[in-house]
């Protein structure tokens, strides 16, 4: 051994009871101990051993590093979008909420993970950038008139055949992400829409996308907009509310609800067509089939990557876990889309890492995981850091969640009319759509996943106002019993955590694993507490 590794391995065993992990399993405190009480702040940064630690904290500065980097290249718009948006400050929790999400996580997977948040935080900070310094409310910019405002649920692939024009998803940064980060932001667009007359039962998150529209925070870009109909009907009406609020002209994509029949895809192959024909039209541009066709190859890259994580993740052994897949797979898929080189470049890294890990057996969190679990969970798992907390408290990992499930075909890379046909089944598969209304063979394939990826158990959230999925409770619960598997059921309100707190959700998990099951968990400081005030 050489001596700076002897050194470290010295200044590892004096600090040890600084680390969490270690501190539960000596029942000297755990997780929960570092942070100020009800609140997400912590008094200082989790100890982690010496080489972990400075790896993490590098990356934090890296993250910063964006950061800085958004603010340099727009410091006036950025100035204006804090001044103008209610949703740009809470962009500030940023670092609260990836400090949380990968709580426990040390060696390999404490690097993918990193590997896969700073993918996220490097495009999304250079969004943020881009549509602050272009937005009209603040006068515009020199690509104003070049950007196309689209539905976020209407996964941007096939408009890179329009490679002068940037595709935006508009309701990414003032609702869809900013939820994840900061479970205050939503319930003030909320009261919003209700206060507009919106009725107080419907989905959050549309009710939530209708507040910001109401509010007149939907950044104004572009000289038409692409809505759909994507997930559900709830969505339908509130493509509706901002088709009014926006007032650009505007195509709904109306892809197939029930979209596993043949008979579907004409329809939906249709769609596409007709949205670029409308964007041809208002842009005054040629649809480049060889433009689509290049961002088609690092999509089909990504998805033949994709495909050999999931061989991995069907092992005790895949470094890739919980939040670090979840997380990353949704915002890669929706909102990248294959247009960005830099998550091909990060796919390429972490599978090698992934296959390295493989091959040295090794397994992620000190190999204490007790469950594998099947998520079938929207946004309200990862507000609530839902994957980390239920390994680091009951040993159950999160092999894989319903949004990496999202469309994984290849489209063809030299024949247009198949193409667009091979775009139009991948669209379909989008967020929310194939899951919760596209549907019953969608739903019910989570048993095939969950055995195919040989969990043990499935958790299944439950969005209290999601109409789609409200009627299937009992034929769930019937046939977790009849398949075996362990099931749990967690109530939520999606993007309105006052109906159901990130406590009660949890509570549910609890409840299961120490009544049902009759199991200790691994840290009991993270059984139950509040942390209602953070962000
Ligand atoms: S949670 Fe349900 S109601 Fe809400 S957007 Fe998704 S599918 Fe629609």
């Amino acid at each position: 051994m050489k001596a700076t590794d002897k050194l470290i391995k010295a200044i590892d065993k004096k600090l040890e009871r600084f680390d969490p992990l270690w501190q539960a399993e000596h029942g000297v405190g755990g997780f929960r101990s570092r942070y100020y009480d009800k609140t997400g702040v912590a008094k200082y940064r989790e100890w982690r051993g010496v080489k972990d630690t400075f790896y993490d904290y590098s990356q934090w500065l890296k993250n910063l590093g964006s950061m800085a980097m958004m603010v340099g290249s727009a410091p006036i718009p950025c100035l204006k979008g804090f001044w103008e948006y209610r949703w740009m400050g809470s962009y500030l929790g940023t670092f609260m909420f990836i400090d949380r999400l990968f709580e426990g996580y040390r060696g390999y997977e404490l690097r993918i993970a990193h590997m896969n948040m700073h993918a996220i935080v490097q495009s999304l900070t250079k969004k943020i950038a881009l549509v602050l310094a272009n937005d009209r409310r603040f006068g515009g910019g020199p690509l104003t008139d070049r950007m196309v405002p689209m539905d976020e649920v209407l996964p941007p692939l096939f408009m890179a055949g329009f490679k002068d024009l940037i595709p935006v998803p508009l309701q990414t940064l003032p609702e869809f992400i900013i939820c994840d980060i900061d479970q205050h932001i939503e319930p003030y667009y909320i009261d919003v829409a209700e206060s507009y007359g919106l009725p107080a039962d419907v989905c959050s998150r549309c009710a939530a996308e209708t507040g910001v529209a109401i509010d007149d925070a939907f950044p104004i870009f572009g000289k038409a907009f692409l809505t759909t109909n994507m997930p559900c009907n709830a969505s339908e009406a509130t493509s509706m509310f901002q088709r009014r609020r926006i007032k650009l002209p505007d195509q709904p994509v109306t892809m197939a609800m029930i979209h596993n029949e043949p008979g579907a895809h004409p329809y939906s192959t249709g769609e596409l067509k007709n949205a670029i024909a409308f964007i041809e039209k208002e842009y005054g541009v040629k649809y480049d089939w060889d433009a689509l066709f290049e961002r088609a190859r690092h999509m089909n890259e990504q998805n033949l990557i994709e495909l050999e994580k999931w061989d991995i993740l069907k092992t005790p052994y895949s470094a890739l876990a919980g939040i670090a897949e979840t997380l990353y797979r949704l915002y890669s898929w929706a909102s990248v889309n294959g247009q960005e080189d830099y998550f091909t470049e990060t796919d390429r890294k972490v599978i090698k890492l992934m296959r390295k890990a493989y091959e040295e057996k090794y397994q992620p969190f000190q190999g204490k995981t007790r469950h594998r679990a099947f998520l079938w969970g929207p946004s309200a798992v990862y507000y609530t850091d839902f994957p980390t907390w239920v390994q680091n408290c009951w040993g159950i990992n999160i092999v894989l969640n319903m949004d990496s499930t999202m469309g994984h075909n290849m489209i063809s890379t030299d024949d247009p009319e198949q193409a667009i046909q091979d775009l139009a089944l991948f669209s379909e598969k989008a967020v929310m759509r194939h899951h919760a209304v596209g549907g019953w063979d969608n739903v019910n394939a989570i048993w095939e996943w969950a055995k195919n990826f040989n969990c043990d158990m499935v958790l299944f959230n439950d969005n209290v106002a999601c109409k789609g999925m409200n009627g299937v409770h009992a034929l769930m619960e019937e046939q977790a019993r009849e398949l075996g598997f362990h099931f749990i059921f967690i109530e939520h309100d999606l993007e309105d955590s006052r109906t159901v707190s990130r406590q009660e959700m949890r509570k549910c998990v609890n409840n299961y694993m120490s009544v049902v099951l009759g199991e200790q968990p691994l840290d009991p400081t993270i059984v139950e507490f509040d942390d209602s005030a953070a962000y």
